[in-house]
This record gives C-alpha cells, sequence and structure tokens, in this order.
C-alpha cells in the first residue's frame, strides 16, 4: 500500500507526458449504468482536463437501449456483436442515446466543473455512414466511412465532446453505429495519444469463458491475427483498437470499467490493467 505522496509522485511522469494529449474514451458498460460508478467516471474526466489532457468520451448505450425497446414491446436481437436494427429500433436507439444518455453525461461532468459538450454523428457532419455489409441481416446499421473532425477541433479546445453513436447517410436516413467503431474511428482521425475502452470484462481473453486468460499486451500485428476468431462485442472493440494504433494513436487499452476509477488507474499509474494494444 502506497502513501498519497508516493501515488502522487507516481503519476508526476504521465501528467507531463499525457500534457495536451488527446485522450479518446469509449464509455459503456457499468460505469455508464451504476450510479456510484458514473459519479466516479465524470470525476475522472474532469480531472484529465484539468490537467492538461483533451478528453474526447465516445458512449453507446447497449442495456438502456434493450431496456426501452423492452417496454416498447419490440424485438431486440444481435448478430455477431451488432444490433438488428429495423427504423424503429434505429428511432428508439437515437431517443435514448442523445434524449438520455448524452445529455445525462453532459451534466454530469457540467456538475464536476468542466463544461461539456453533446454531439451525434449528424452534428458538423462528424461521421459519414454507409450500410455494413451485412445490413441484409442487420438493417440500418451503419459503417463510418468518413470523420470529420473539424467540428470537435473546435469544441475540444474548451470544452469535452461527448459524442453519442449514432449517424445518417449522405440521404439523412439515420444508422444506428457500434460505439466502439467510433471510437476507433474517431482516435484515429484525431491521431489520438491513447484510445481507452472502458468494458464489463478485464479485457480480451483468449478463452472468453476463463477471466484468467487475460491478455495483457498485444502488437496490431497480433490483434489483426486473432480478429477472426473473436466473437460478441469484442470483435468491434478489438478493431477500434487497431483502427486507433493505425491512425497514429500511442497505445489502446480495454480496461474493466466495473472497477472504480479505472480510468485513472490506467493513465496516472504503473499497474498495467487490462489489454494494452501498441504499434
Ligand atoms: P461494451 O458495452 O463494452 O461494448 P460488449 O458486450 O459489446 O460491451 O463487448 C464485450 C463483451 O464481449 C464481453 O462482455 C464478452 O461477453 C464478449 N466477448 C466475446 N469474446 C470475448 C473475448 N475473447 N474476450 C473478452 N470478451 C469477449
Ligand atoms: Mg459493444
Amino acid at each position: 500500500m502506497s502513501t498519497n505522496v508516493d501515488t502522487l509522485l507516481e503519476a508526476l511522469p504521465y501528467i507531463k507526458e499525457f500534457h495536451g494529449r488527446t485522450v479518446v474514451i469509449k464509455y459503456g458498460g457499468a460505469a455508464m449504468r451504476e450510479e456510484g460508478l458514473r459519479e466516479d467516471f465524470a470525476t475522472d474526466v474532469v480531472l484529465l482536463k484539468y490537467v492538461g489532457l483533451n478528453p474526447v468520451i465516445v458512449h453507446g448505450g447497449g442495456p438502456e437501449i434493450t431496456q426501452y425497446m423492452e417496454r416498447l414491446g419490440l424485438e431486440v436481437r444481435f448478430h455477431e456483436g451488432l444490433r438488428v436494427s429495423d427504423a424503429e429500433t434505429v428511432e428508439v436507439s437515437r431517443m435514448v442515446l442523445l434524449g438520455k444518455l448524452n445529455s445525462d453525461i453532459v451534466q454530469r461532468l457540467n456538475r464536476h466543473g468542466q463544461p461539456a459538450v453533446g454531439l451525434s454523428g449528424q452534428d458538423g457532419s462528424l461521421f459519414g455512414v454507409a450500410p455494413v455489409p451485412n445490413a441484409d441481416e442487420v438493417g440500418f446499421v451503419g459503417s463510418i466511412e468518413r470523420v470529420d473532425v473539424d467540428v470537435l477541433n473546435h469544441i475540444a479546445a474548451d470544452y469535452i465532446p461527448v459524442i453519442a453513436s449514432s449517424a445518417s447517410d449522405r440521404d439523412g436516413r439515420p444508422y444506428n453505429v457500434n460505439a466502439d467503431e467510433a471510437a476507433g474511428k474517431v482516435a484515429a482521425a484525431l491521431s489520438a495519444y491513447k484510445t481507452v475502452f472502458l468494458t464489463d470484462v478485464v479485457g480480451w481473453l483468449a478463452d472468453p469463458a476463463d477471466e484468467g486468460s487475460l491478455i495483457s499486451q498485444a502488437t496490431v500485428e497480433e490483434v489483426e491475427a486473432g480478429l477472426a476468431g473473436v466473437g460478441g462485442g469484442m470483435r468491434p472493440k478489438l478493431q477500434a483498437c487497431v483502427d486507433a494504433i493505425r491512425g497514429g494513436g500511442q497505445s489502446a487499452h480495454i480496461v474493466d470499467g466495473r472497477k472504480p476509477h479505472s480510468l485513472l488507474l490506467e493513465l496516472f499509474t504503473d499497474a498495467g490493467i487490462g489489454t494494452m494494444v501498441t504499434p
């Protein structure tokens, strides 16, 4: 157990290293669902801004969207980690993502002392999407073909951008977008120094049924080689790590967001947690 001053001294080189750097944070899982963890997350992000980093938040809303769909009697289905999305599903997703989750994150960051601005893929034409290749199976799920970071560059100097994973195609048709993909593409477009994915597992597991099989470090080549064998929501997450690194990132991290302050622990302590992907 270290004393308080040791903790501060341990953080100092990281604070120096990260000063002025952009960090993209994919927010999701328990850290977004549980009140205590939500407050911890807001505290952490605000602290990053105070010590001179440029945090950019990207979030989805899986469980809450599912919950609202069930309330409305809509069928919930997933295919290879993607939500099967008919027009009604997309409509409910947008309402939950923007009307509820995004504004909740924004007001929480504001309340903790750093002003935030909520955005979706439509704002400032941030994302341009096209239907995913297997659109006949998953419906209105878009893959991001273009990221225009101009709007982020305007906002991020003064505010914390909070991006909901929703977008429209060039004809204005709305699409669901996987939030991990959105985070990876934003990170790549900004050449974010680090990208951190908060999720409900300890990281990338060699055997998804065994929490002891954590892969704590992998290169992009190793991730790409393993990608075809990975299923569920971990596949888009790993692909997003690859995108972030290929876009110029120094590292991408998949960390356990069920643990309080996992974001600060990852960034400012020597303890490597979760899976780290490096060039
Ligand atoms: P998030 O909301 O963070 O995007 P997802 O449910 O989309 O979470 O993705 C993470 C999930 O992927 C894990 O909770 C786990 O059920 C699943 N998964 C599938 N394969 C693996 C793997 N090899 N390692 C870790 N998790 C895996
Ligand atoms: Mg996911």
